[in-house]
């Protein structure tokens, strides 16, 4: 094989994976070069070494392909590879030198992420003085890019400005570059460099207080549209398909009409709904949510719903549906989501619910009365504020599923492992429980594994 490999090719001394023994009295298995065979010190009656397997690279550098060097039948990912047969291994697949997982210790193959691709993820450097508020003049916190002019600030500082601007005029003027703001919005990927920097050098750290100040004038969740004043100046004899390409045609229905004691002005800032498009004003303190709670993104049905603001030709208005309380939401299928997406898990639940002669929404209500009554650990509950959340928080349709997803999680736990159907109940636990990787990968491991259960091995645990 030597000269035949042209590409940047490792070198053969880089370790490039490992072979991890379940068993902690053996050492890990190093792999350096891009062909080995490795063998075995596994066998627990001889100390005679031989020939185990031979791992070779495999161009896309993230699997690996295994040939069976040994005479045994050996077990990789739950499946049969006999001698000189060879299979497909992908990062942490597990391998039993045997036939059966009694008697042999299992290893688990890990790659290692190179050090030239790390090297690339940290090579992006951003001047500090390039991530500074050009109003409080300190590194962004809670970051809020505005558009068009795409200037950042923190929150709060922002919100201050907003908040400033409306009481004065009907624009509001980037504070940086002073052209019109149209936009505001969260801008996560930059929250995430500016945190990052904080971190790193604790001089640019701002005193609690100081953040708990700022935290309390931010008033950006979802995105903000606001209104350039230019609207009515706009309107003037012109073909329809003008009106549609003005991306400043901000209406909503209170726009029009005064409703519920509010109308809208040219100062007014909207919020854009995530599931119609439409347009609601942005309302502090009043009674209906015009957010969900899980994802803090904007839904216009409970507020609209309050006011008693149907739908209409001009105006999307949504259904109350993407917008309600847990409590008033309703499910009839397993979600998509549940136990990590893996469908024998969807299956087996399902067969539980039904052979207990229940429904899933009444299994879903159940749980959701002791999320409520806080019986249950929140710690994996994918959703924002999640210690906040009971049976009447405000939450979309997808933050529902979410929930549900969770709730469905400590149902299956809940349940003791002979009232699981048959096929199930005498599966192992995967070590890496929930967090398993290669339950995804692998149908066959996914089906012989209980996948259902907490990590005790890996980063997870
Ligand atoms: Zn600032
Ligand atoms: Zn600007
Ligand atoms: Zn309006
Ligand atoms: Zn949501
Ligand atoms: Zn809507
Ligand atoms: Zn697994």
């Amino acid at each position: 094989m030597e000269g035949e490999c042209s590409g940047v090719k490792p070198s053969d001394d880089e370790i490039w994976a490992k072979l991890v023994p379940s068993d902690s009295r053996y050492s890990d298995v190093e792999i350096r070069s891009d062909e080995k065979v490795v063998c075995s010190e596994i066998s627990g009656s001889s100390s005679d070494k031989h020939s185990w397997c031979k791992i070779v690279r495999n161009s896309d550098l993230c699997s690996a392909t295994m040939e069976n060097k040994s005479s045994n039948t050996m077990l990789v990912d739950g499946a049969e590879v006999h001698n000189a047969e060879t299979v497909v291994i992908k990062d942490r697949s597990e391998i039993i030198p045997g036939p059966d997982r009694e008697g042999f210790v299992s290893y688990r193959f890990d790659i290692l992420s190179s050090p030239e691709t790390s090297q690339k993820l940290l090579q992006i450097r951003v001047d500090v003085e390039n991530a500074k508020c050009s109003i409080c003049l300190n590194i962004w916190h809670d970051v809020v890019t505005v558009a068009p002019c795409l200037h950042n600030f923190c929150n709060g500082c922002f919100s201050e400005w907003l908040r400033r601007s409306q009481e004065k005029r009907s624009t509001v003027l980037c504070p940086q570059c002073r052209g019109v703001v149209q936009f505001v919005g969260k801008n996560h990927f930059l929250r995430t460099i500016a945190e990052d920097m904080v971190r790193a050098d604790s001089s640019l750290r701002r005193s609690d207080e100081e953040v708990a100040l700022l935290d309390t004038y931010s008033s950006v969740r979802s995105n903000l549209v606001i209104g350039s004043g230019k609207k009515t100046r706009r309107k003037r004899a012109h073909t329809p398909v003008d009106d549609q390409s003005d991306g400043t045609d901000l209406q909503c229905p209170q726009c029009v009409n005064e409703v519920g004691g509010f109308r809208c002005n040219s100062n007014t800032v909207h919020l854009q709904c995530q599931a119609c498009g439409g347009m609601m004003p942005s309302r502090t303190g009043f009674s209906a949510p015009q957010y969900c709670s899980g994802c803090d993104r904007s839904f216009c049905g409970a507020y609209w719903r309050a006011l008693g603001v149907p739908g209409s030709g001009s105006y999307p208005v949504c259904s109350q549906d993407t917008l309600k309380p847990i409590s008033e939401h309703s499910i009839s299928r397993i979600p998509l989501l549940a136990h990590e997406k893996n469908l024998h898990e969807q299956n087996i639940t399902e067969i539980c619910i039904r052979q207990m002669g229940r429904t899933l929404q009444d299994v879903v209500s159940e749980w959701i009365a002791k999320l409520n009554n806080k019986e249950i650990d929140i710690t994996r509950l994918v959703l924002n504020h999640a210690e906040m959340i009971n049976a009447r928080t405000f939450v979309c349709g997808d933050c529902y599923q979410k929930l549900v997803s969770f709730l469905l999680y400590w149902f299956r736990i809940s349940i003791p492992k002979y009232r699981l159907p048959a096929e199930a109940s005498a599966r192992e636990d995967c070590w890496y429980g929930y967090a398993c990787r290669t339950q995804h990968h692998s149908e066959e491991h996914a089906r012989k594994r209980n996948h259902v259960c907490r990590p005790t091995r890996g980063s997870h645990m």
